[in-house]
């Protein structure tokens, strides 16, 4: 029971009444929204979440997928993303279910026997306190469930559209020199790809788009954005398993050195799975994929080639893939050219992976993706509530743009560090500062 301007109310006060565009929310999409989203991810998600508290604008998500993930892609929460669950009222529950990670333990080769690995040392993953909450490793899949969970008990009782794939978009506005077409000047044309309808096409009319729809981007594309960086991938073979093993720190987070290789190993939430990134090394640019073929087998017979003398007798793979990524970074987060900046209203734009591509080293991926949602949804709300200027729009692309490139130069030199060998560093002192806990670009 809580007490609220019009007097004490007696149930779950996560749910709140429906509201505005939430009273009468049309199951299937509407050919007129405010805020299109493209991709229910990270980025999108939390978006969605925040602009379902704003009940007089209706806002939309679609996904491709046929419905909500349910397993693998990224895993690491850092405090900074804990802290942002706090304003949706899930960061309790969620580190209730997570796995804390405390400390990393670093493994490199006997130097008596450098066929063999040893324990070289262990680091406190927060040594400043930098947050309230601890550094989490829990599924990518819980941390969109909640974000889902918050925007169905919004006032707008928002809930994604899954099964429509973003085709293309065509912006027909006045500002941009083409004809002016009413409020709603971005025209989305989707195409279903589950249900009964799959393979049927259909248009959109949206005043705003934001494409959150990860690094092969195609919002991106539509609006001319263009991803500068490595022309080559780095792969890993990531496997979440259960397994029979001796390897001592296997329910701690460890980076692990070998003469065969490296293994980043990432204790699981629930208490008995655990995930390896097996490094499969840099990717030539003329590979075409070929590495995604590396079955699981051989990712598991390189894993137990690293770990010598210890083994790894895997006994279940709840979800394996091969991560292909490369260090790049989009030229611009909106619809409006560098040069025209400041000049005209942004009405696309995008976020996340669709702007920055990195190493899964540092766990960035899902925590920097969840800030530039974060940054835009109430910037979007605002705005079409008339509670703050247009202008307000372009300021998303200015910001996110300098924090995107310094999570890109933190990774570079975190992945660098983390493929020295012991003997390759200027001092053993330079090991631990840099071993400690990584500065979040947010
Ligand atoms: C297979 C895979 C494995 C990964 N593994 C790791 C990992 O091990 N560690 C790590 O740190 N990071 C990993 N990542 C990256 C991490 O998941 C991302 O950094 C993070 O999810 C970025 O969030 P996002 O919202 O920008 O994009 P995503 O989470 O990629 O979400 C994009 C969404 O858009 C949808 N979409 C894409 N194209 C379209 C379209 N045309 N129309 C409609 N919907 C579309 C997708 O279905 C998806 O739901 C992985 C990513 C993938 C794809």
């Amino acid at each position: 029971m809580q007490f609220h301007h019009h007097g004490y109310v007696s149930g779950d006060p996560r749910v709140l009444p429906a509201a505005g565009v939430g009273l009468d929310r049309p199951a299937e999409l509407p050919d007129e929204v405010d805020v299109l989203i493209v991709g229910a991810g990270p980025a999108g998600m939390i978006a969605a979440a925040q602009l379902a508290m704003f009940p007089n604008v209706t806002t939309r998500i679609v996904d491709r997928r046929p419905g909500r993930l349910e397993i693998g892609q990224a895993d690491g929460v850092q405090a900074r993303s804990v802290e942002t669950f706090q304003a949706f009222g899930f960061a309790e529950r969620i580190v209730a279910e997570a796995y804390w990670q405390t400390e990393m333990v670093f493994w490199k080769p006997d130097p008596a026997d450098p066929s063999r690995i040893v324990r070289a040392k262990r680091t406190p993953d927060d040594p400043a306190g930098v947050s309230e909450f601890p550094h989490l490793l829990v599924n990518q899949a819980r941390v969109l469930d909640y974000f889902a969970e918050f925007a169905a008990n919004a006032p707008t009782r928002l809930t994604p559209d899954f099964g429509y794939e973003f085709e293309g978009l065509e912006v027909t506005d006045a500002e941009q020199g083409g004809e002016p077409d009413g409020d709603h000047p971005v025209t989305v044309t989707l195409r279903r790809t589950a249900g009964e309808h799959e393979g049927e096409r259909r248009t959109v009319r949206a005043k705003y788009v934001m494409g959150a729809d990860g690094a092969r981007s195609r919002v991106r594309a539509a609006i001319g954005c263009h991803m500068a960086g490595d022309q080559a991938n780095h792969a890993w073979g990531v496997m979440d398993v259960l397994a029979v093993t001796d390897f001592p720190d296997i329910r701690t987070k460890c980076s692990i050195q070998s003469e065969a290789g490296s293994i980043l190993l990432i204790p699981r939430e629930g208490g008995y799975l655990f995930r390896m990134y097996v490094d499969l090394g840099e990717v030539p640019v003329d590979d075409h994929h070929h590495v995604r073929q590396t079955t699981i087998e051989q990712v598991i017979a390189r894993a137990n080639e690293i770990l010598h003398p210890y083994t790894l007798d895997v006994r279940h793979v709840a979800w394996h893939s091969v991560y292909e990524v490369g260090h790049r970074l989009t030229d611009r987060f909106d619809d409006v050219p560098t040069e025209a900046a400041g000049s005209r209203t942004p009405r696309v734009f995008i976020a996340g992976d669709a702007c920055h591509t990195h190493s899964a080293k540092a766990g960035q991926g899902m925590n920097v993706s969840i800030q530039d949602g974060w940054n835009l949804g109430w910037k979007l709300g605002h705005v079409l509530e008339g509670r703050a200027p247009e202008s307000l729009l372009a300021t998303y692309s200015a910001e996110r743009q300098v924090v995107a490139q310094n999570l890109i130069d933190f990774d570079k030199q975190w992945s660098t560090m983390m493929a020295k060998k012991p003997e390759e560093f200027a001092s053993p002192s330079e090991r631990v500062v840099q071993s400690s806990s990584p500065v979040v670009p947010s």
